[in-house]
This record gives structure tokens, sequence and C-alpha cells, in this order.
């Protein structure tokens, strides 16, 4: 049975116990009130006046008031006849009394008179005990019904009692107890409630929950599991060496590539704390060194040269740190790293090539040059003959691109040297006033050619600086040319040196176009030109000049006002 209708119908039959036990009672005693006031009204009534009728008998009812209450009685046993025979006694008691009236003396008469008052007297005595028993009968009668009622309402409410409570709690808590397994993941938890009450629908309905719940699980599992499988043989089967590290920095795995090429067994990684492989393996330990290093995992961009198969292979290092927000949480949590290694070999060697062949063909381009600037001189001397003045201006724009022409070769012998490395240093102390002279004196003419003059300002006494003349004057050079060449006609730049610790500063300042913020950091890349920038010129001479003077321990910085001019700043330490 339902719930609702259960409880309704053990309060209902509770209700209906309770009107029945009220109803009876009420009946009972109102029976019982009946049948004792008529014993005590009536009945008593008729029993004080045939009393008192018969002591004023005694008394001498000749006497006018013994006479005078008889008869007072008489008149109200009269008005109060109940009982079956009362009526005909009372009425032969008044003829009879008439006829005593007539004759006090005749005792017949008397002793008749006197009969009848005890006859009725006797109807009532009788009628009194008759009642009695009647209002025995139903104070009996009641006390069984009542007991009955109570009886059974009893055990109706103590059936209840004991039932109804267990019966709506037992499940309630079985359900909270199947809630809980379900809550800690038991999805095989099942409820077991046979009955066809709600508590029977909400079993079946918890039950097909925790059926589904229990199937997407296992569904769920063996997807995830599908999936790592693609994953693992997909890293597998990369080219590429990658290693996975927890967040604790143990080896989860390392591909064939990563352990061909670190000459390490899967069987001894795993499971392993990195550092701890990396005691061993100096591959692994190259790799790692950033990890410790930084928070940020800013890892070291020059590639990574290791020998594996009988050949140089060249890798770029990537640290991909995993972080994921864990469910429920909102903070980001890292839970591992990923150590990526992508084989630039193929590139290197075509950056190879092309550095050789850059380097092979601005040689052989040099000599044809340097000769063709040669037989320009021969021309303009006129030994050749006398030349006119369209020749001239010919010559002299022929000239013009040689110069270009051997500048340019110039820059990419230097480039090259820069790229493979082998740029060669000779440095040793020398004046820094020697060299900054040297470098104005070769941009003097560009200079002169666009109304720029040169500023230099030097302190009275200047220390030497450790450097090599021929390329700190070449940076020089360059700095100066570019200054001259992205500022104004008639303008003025200004070159300082100034001494501060331990070091010398260069500084070529114009007020010119200025470069704008956002390409500040790109002028020293190679073959960078500011957007918009006239079209003479490669882009390479800053990036040339960074690499020089740092290759001297120095460094060179760049400030510029957009609009306004620029200074460039070249530091190198002092001797
Ligand atoms: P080259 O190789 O002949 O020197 P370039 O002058 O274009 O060519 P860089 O000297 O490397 O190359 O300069 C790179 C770019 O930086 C220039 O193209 C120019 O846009 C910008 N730049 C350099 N110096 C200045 C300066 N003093 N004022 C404004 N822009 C400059
Ligand atoms: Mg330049």
């Amino acid at each position: 049975m339902k719930i609702k209708p259960k409880l309704t119908l053990g309060i209902g039959v509770m209700f209906l116990m309770i009107l029945l036990l009220t109803v009876l009672s009420v009946i009972y005693i109102n029976r019982l009130r009946r049948d004792t006031a008529n014993i005590l009204v009536d009945n008593y009534k008729t029993l004080d006046y045939s009393r008192q009728m018969l002591q004023s008998l005694n008394a001498g009812i000749r006497q006018h008031q013994h006479a005078a209450i008889f008869e007072k009685n008489l008149y109200l046993q009269e008005k109060n006849v109940t009982e079956e025979g009362e009526h005909y006694l009372t009425i032969k008691l008044a003829a009879d009394y008439e006829r005593l009236k007539l004759n006090f003396a005749d005792s017949t008469v008397f002793e008749s008179v006197s009969r009848d008052i005890t006859d009725i007297m006797l109807v009532n005595m009788q009628a009194i005990a008759r009642k009695s028993t009647l209002a025995d009968h139903t104070s009996k009668d009641g006390i069984l019904w009542l007991s009955l009622c109570g009886t059974v309402s009893f055990l109706a409410a103590f059936v209840m009692l004991v039932n109804l409570p267990g019966n709506i709690a037992d499940p309630i808590r079985e359900l909270t107890e199947s809630i809980k397994q379900i809550a800690s993941q038991n999805y095989a938890e099942r409820l077991h409630f046979n009955n066809r009450s709600e508590f029977g629908e909400l079993a079946a309905a918890f039950n097909t929950m925790a059926k589904k719940l229990q199937e997407y699980k296992e569904g769920n599992l063996e997807k995830i599991m599908i999936e790592k499988t693609r994953i693992e043989t997909l890293i597998n089967n990369m080219n590429d060496p990658v290693i996975g590290l927890d967040e604790s920095k143990k080896i989860l795995f390392m591909n064939s590539t990563a352990l061909k090429i670190s000459g390490l067994d899967a069987a001894e990684v795993s499971g392993k704390y990195i550092q701890d492989v990396a005691v061993h393996n100096d591959l692994i330990r190259s790799l790692v060194q950033d990890l410790f290093q930084t928070d940020n995992y800013i890892a070291n961009k020059n590639p990574i040269k290791i020998y594996a198969d009988n050949k140089e292979s060249y890798f770029e290092k990537e640290i991909i740190p995993i972080k994921i927000i864990p469910t429920g949480e909102t903070e980001e949590k890292l839970i591992g790293n990923v150590i990526l290694l992508q084989n630039i070999t193929p590139y290197k060697e075509l950056d190879f090539a092309k550095t050789s062949f850059i380097a092979t063909v601005s040689h052989e381009l040099k000599t044809p040059i340097s000769s063709i600037k040669m037989s320009l001189h021969l021309l303009e001397n006129g030994e050749l003959g006398t030349i006119n003045d369209g020749q001239r201006s010919l010559l002299d724009s022929i000239e013009e691109d040689a110069e270009r022409l051997l500048k340019i070769t110039g820059e990419l012998l230097n480039m090259t040297q820069v790229e493979s490395g082998t740029i060669q240093l000779s440095a040793f102390p020398s004046d820094p006033l020697d060299i900054f002279k040297y470098a104005i004196q070769a941009n003097k003419t560009a200079a002169e050619q666009k109304g720029i003059s040169l500023e230099l300002s030097t302190p009275q006494e200047l220390p030497m600086v450790v450097a090599d003349s021929e390329k700190t004057a070449w940076v020089l050079t360059n700095l100066i040319s570019n200054a001259i060449r992205y500022s104004y006609e008639n303008s003025v730049v200004r070159l300082q040196i100034s001494s501060s610790g331990e070091k010398i500063l260069f500084s070529v300042k114009d007020t010119g176009q200025g470069i704008p913020p956002e390409y500040l950091k790109k002028v020293f890349d190679r073959y960078f030109r500011v957007p918009g920038t006239k079209k003479e010129g490669t882009g390479l001479g800053l990036s040339i000049s960074k690499e020089f003077i740092e290759a001297e321990g120095g460094n060179i910085t760049v400030t510029s006002e957009y609009g306004a001019g620029t200074t460039f700043t070249v530091t190198l330490n002092k001797a």
C-alpha cells in the first residue's frame, strides 16, 4: 500500500475510533442518567407522598390538619403517576379516601385506604428495583461496549505505533546509506524496496540512476583507456623526442626517440625522478637544468647539439608546464611538465649551406668590385684620355654603386662570421678617442653632403678601453652612418665618449625621425628595417654590431623618442 493512503487510513481509523468511543460514552452516560433520574425523581416522590399520607392517616385523619396533609399529598400523587397500575391504584385510593371521609369510623374503608397506599408504595418500590436492574444492565452494557471499542482502538493504535514509524523511517535510512555509497563512487549499490509504495517507485528510480552512472563510468573508463593507448602510440611514433614528468618531476614516459638519443632504457627510467637519471646522463642533465633553475621555465633557446646514430643532430628544446584547474576548484594547479625536443637538423644543415654560400659569393665578389673601383680611379684620373662632364657624372654614380656593393659584401661577410660563430677577435687596450675619430672620418663626406655636423665631446682624460679597434670602429661607423641616414638635413649628430665605473660608453645621438617604440627591440634583428624606411641598406648593420660588441664583452642599447631622435650607446670594458 502507498504511504499516503496508509497514513490517511491509520489516522482515519484512530479518528473513527475516538469518534465511536465518544459517541458510545455519550449514549451510555445519557442512558444511565435517564434511568437513575427516573428512580430518583418520580418514584422517590411517590414514596415520600405515600409515607406522609400513611403518617397523617395513622396520626388521626379525623383531625383537620392531618386530613389537610393527606389531601395535599394525595393531590401531588395524582400528578405524579408514572408506573403501570399506579394510575388505577391512585384513583382507587382517592375513591376510598372519599368513602372514609363519609365515615371515619369505618375500619374496612380505613384498611382499604391504608392498603391502597402500601400498594402504591409497592408498585413504586418494584419500579425502583426494576429500574435499578435496568441501570445496572445499561452500565454493564456501556462498560462492555466501551471496553470492547477501547481494546480494539488500543490494538489498532498499538499496531500503528509499532509499524508506521519504521515503515517510513527504515526506507529513508536505507536510501541515505545508498546515496552515500553512490557519492563515494560505489555505483554497484542498489535499493531493494519491493513494496508498491512510493518508496518502491523511489527505489526503482534510484536503481536506474545507479545503473546509468555505472554504465557511464565503465563506458568512460574504456574510452579513456582507448584514448590513452592512442596518445601513447602517437607519442611513441613521433620522430621528435618527448619526455613527460609529473608534478614531483618523476618520469611518466619517454618516447622511443627520446630513449634512443639519450641511450637509456624504458625500464631504467620509468617512475624515477628525472634528477636521479640526470646524474648519470649528460643529455638529460642539459635538458632539465632549466627546470630546476627558474620557476617560469624560460628555456635556453640555443639549439642542443646531440651526437647520436653516428651523426650530429640539432634539437630545439621546449618545456611545457601542464596546468589544470581541478574539478570544483578555482586555482590553477601544476600537474607536471612535458619536455619536447624538435629535430632541427635539416634546417641547420640548410642554414650552414646558406651561410657558406653567402660567404663564398661575398668573398668572390670582393675582388671584381675592387678592380672595378681601381679601373674607375684610372678613368677619373684622366690617364686614359680626357672625360667630359656627362661621362664624369656617370663615373661618379658607378663609383657610388661600387662603394655600396663593397659595403654590402663586407656586411654579408661579417654576418657569415657571426652566423658560423667564427668571429675573429683581437681585443687589446686601445684609445677610445682614436676609434671614434676613425669612425667619424669614415662618415665625413656623407655628413657634409647632408649638411649635418658631427659634434664630438669627450672628457679631458680618458682611460683605455679593451676592444678590437677594427670591429669597434666598424660598429661606430655603422651607428654614425645610420644617424646621418635617418636624420634630417642640416641637423646635428652628437657623439660622446664617457666613462662610468669600469665601463667606457660611446654614444651617438641624432635628432632625426626616431624609432616607433614597438620596433625598438627589433632593430637588432637580422634583416629588420623599420617599415617605411627608405630603400637603401640591408638591415644587417645593427645585428652585426650587436654580435661584435657582445663578442668583446660589451653591450649595445638604444633609446628613442619617436619623432625627436635616437640615441645608440655602446658600452665596453675599461682596460
Ligand atoms: P645597413 O645594413 O646598410 O646598415 P640599415 O641601416 O637599414 O641597413 P640597420 O643599421 O641594422 O640596417 O638598422 C635597422 C633599421 O633600424 C633601419 O632600417 C632603420 O629603420 C632603423 N634605424 C637604425 N638607426 C636609426 C636611427 N638612428 N634613427 C632612426 N631609425 C634607425
Ligand atoms: Mg645601418
